[in-house]
């Protein structure tokens, strides 16, 4: 196709609004693409690679500007360029402001010299950028500025238009990924469902749409994970324990670890992989020849590739990894075992030289949660549980340990555990729930820390047992009556504490409160109103079961407020406030 034509189905796009008629548009583009379907399934969307390729032009805007200054004459300055801009606002505008075609030089192709040549083809220009990518080494942005002049070149106006946006990754003329998912599905005649399904695997809208016009059907779900190809990371919603309850029958609960998600591509026999220059950039391990295939490859959160920065991971799957595999994990910064900011690890993904250095500075561990592929299987549509029974099956070291339960008091205990280990909080998973990648859905929920924490006064508490009998716990807790500012005349049940608290917090707990032990029941004994906890809690209801006539759900022990007098605590009132609130 021409690149003219191309330009012209962009600017028709840009001109419509509704969303149904830019999708008709991208279809019919996508039916008279020909053998160039994946170069323009790409550039609707302003993308030159792969949304899986670490690959990227590598080219600042401003040697944008100074080819588009070149391509327009010797009285036009990169400043120039930039100027416009300022004025305009969308780069594409500037780029078709100048009329190219007249400047001879490095660069400048056979053609130049006429100013609005229909020669120049979208295979053309994808060449040309691919090659421009590939450029390494001294001078190579000069290089770089060199082959995109010569493209501004022999662009007219309009082909200029779309060459800059594309160069910038600024395309915005409407046409986000759902468009191509449904372009391609409309224009091949293939289920939706189907072409959203071989994105998620491969991650390349080109490649999808090629396949879906030329194999149908049967092709797409022949699509698989590929070794070495990464996938865009499931993503969480903020929920609470209440959430996941209600929704499903039982929850996952893992630690959410402070660190990077990374995930992790293992094959022992080389990945189908090929580094930037070509060669293969080996890491096996009896290789000290880079053409060797690596084994191991490690991409962030983003699909950036970041292997070289994290040789801790390499080893660490080579060790304790038995079989080719996809992981989902996160890699945490420690300290003696004590989690650093996360920010540790983000500044050791950026590290391109003295790794080495960096590594005897900090130590990074790697937490793998979730497993996309096992020996020759995608599990992406394996329940959750059973996903991680496979990863235990096949890592045997640095798998985050994964609880499912029904029962609050237990998901609690996880999340003391989690903070106490110095960690953010934790994960609820849906059990039964599939991998989608790129899908920010219901199944992982992010537990929503505490809005607001209540100072409570301990008016009673139980005996614990077996290892704790010699122990107060499930402290009962009480709201003051009276005013919001006022003092106490009285105290009003609200709720029960029993988690959040150490084995060492209880013993210093009952030494604190047995003093004040009024009356005992069997394990249950009253307690004057004497000490004020600090509770955490997710929400407020309304109850019958405590005479305040509210209860906590989820109520976690925070700490004992010794700054706090009973009459300090919080009242009643503003119990009934908070609850009105949520
Ligand atoms: P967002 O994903 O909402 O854009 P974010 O990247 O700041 O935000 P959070 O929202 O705080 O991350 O939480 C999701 C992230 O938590 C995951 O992307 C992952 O990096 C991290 N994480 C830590 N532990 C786990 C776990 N056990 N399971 C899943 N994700 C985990």
């Amino acid at each position: 196709m021409e690149f003219g034509e191309f330009a012209d189905a962009a600017a028709k796009i840009e001109a419509l609004s509704a969303d149904t008629e830019i999708t008709e548009r991208v279809t019919t583009l996508f039916g008279a693409a020909g053998s160039d379907l994946p170069v323009i399934a790409r550039f609707v969307q302003g993308r030159v690679f792969p949304a899986w390729a670490s690959r990227t032009l590598d080219i600042g805007p401003n040697y944008c500007y100074e080819a588009i200054a070149r391509a327009a004459g010797t009285n036009v300055s990169a400043a120039d360029v930039e100027d416009r801009l300022a004025d305009v606002g969308d780069i594409g505008e500037v780029a078709a402001s100048y009329e190219f075609g007249g400047q001879q030089g490095l660069g400048a192709f056979a053609s130049g010299g006429t100013t609005d040549s229909n020669d120049l083809t979208v295979a053309e220009v994808a060449d040309e950028l691919d090659g421009l990518a590939a450029a390494e080494g001294a001078g190579s942005q000069d290089r770089k500025i060199d082959a995109l002049f010569g493209l501004f070149n022999r662009a007219s106006s309009e082909e200029a238009r779309y060459l800059a946006r594309i160069v910038l990754s600024e395309m915005r003329i409407g046409v986000g990924e759902g468009t191509v998912r449904d372009a391609t599905a409309a224009a091949f005649d293939v289920p939706v469902e189907a072409v959203e399904r071989a994105l998620q695997v491969s991650n390349d809208y080109g490649e999808v749409a090629r396949v879906a016009r030329d194999e149908g059907e049967a092709g797409l779900a022949a699509m698989d994970l590929e070794l070495g190809r990464p996938v865009q990371a499931m993503l969480a919603q903020a929920g609470t324990v209440t959430d996941a309850l209600d929704d499903w029958d039982e929850a996952a609960v893992e630690w959410k670890f402070d660190g990077a998600r990374v995930q992790v591509h293992y094959d022992p026999s080389g990945l189908d992989w090929e580094a930037e220059d070509g060669t293969g950039g080996g890491n096996s391990l009896d290789s000290d020849d880079e053409t060797d295939a690596r084994e191991v490859a490690v991409f962030s959160r983003n699909m950036e590739d970041v292997t070289d920065a994290l040789p801790e991971v390499v080893e660490h799957v080579r060790e304790h990894l038995d079989a080719p595999a996809i992981l989902d994990g996160e890699v945490v910064a420690t300290d003696d075992g004590d989690p650093l900011p996360f920010q540790e690890v983000l500044r050791r993904f950026r590290r391109k030289h003295d790794v080495a250095q960096a590594r005897e500075q900090v130590e990074l561990d790697l937490f793998a949660f979730d497993c996309l592929h096992a020996a020759g299987e995608d599990l992406l549509r394996s329940p959750l549980a059973a996903r991680h029974d496979r990863l235990e099956s096949i890592l045997s070291a640095g798998v985050s340990s994964l609880w499912v339960t029904d029962d609050s008091e237990e998901i609690a205990a996880v999340e003391a555990e989690a903070l106490d280990a110095g960690h953010e909080g934790i994960m609820l998973k849906d059990p039964e729930s599939t991998y989608s990648p790129g899908r920010r859905g219901k199944n992982w929920l992010k537990r929503k820390p505490d809005v607001e924490t209540l100072d409570l006064v301990v008016t009673g508490a139980e005996w614990g047992e077996g290892r704790r009998a010699n122990f107060l716990g499930t402290f009962l807790l009480s709201a003051r009556t009276g005013d919001e500012d006022g003092r106490a005349d009285g105290f009003e049940t609200i709720g029960k504490v029993a988690t959040g608290i150490t084995d060492e917090e209880l013993a210093d707990l009952t030494e604190l409160l047995e003093p004040h032990v009024r009356t005992q029941d069997g394990q249950d004994v009253e307690i004057a109103p004497t000490v004020v906890f600090e509770v955490g809690y997710e929400e407020i209801q309304q109850s019958p079961t405590y005479s305040s006539g509210y209860a906590l759900r989820f109520p976690r022990f925070v700490s004992v407020r010794e700054d706090k007098d009973p009459e300090d605590a919080d009242s009643l009132a503003r119990v009934e406030r908070l609850a009105d609130q949520q």
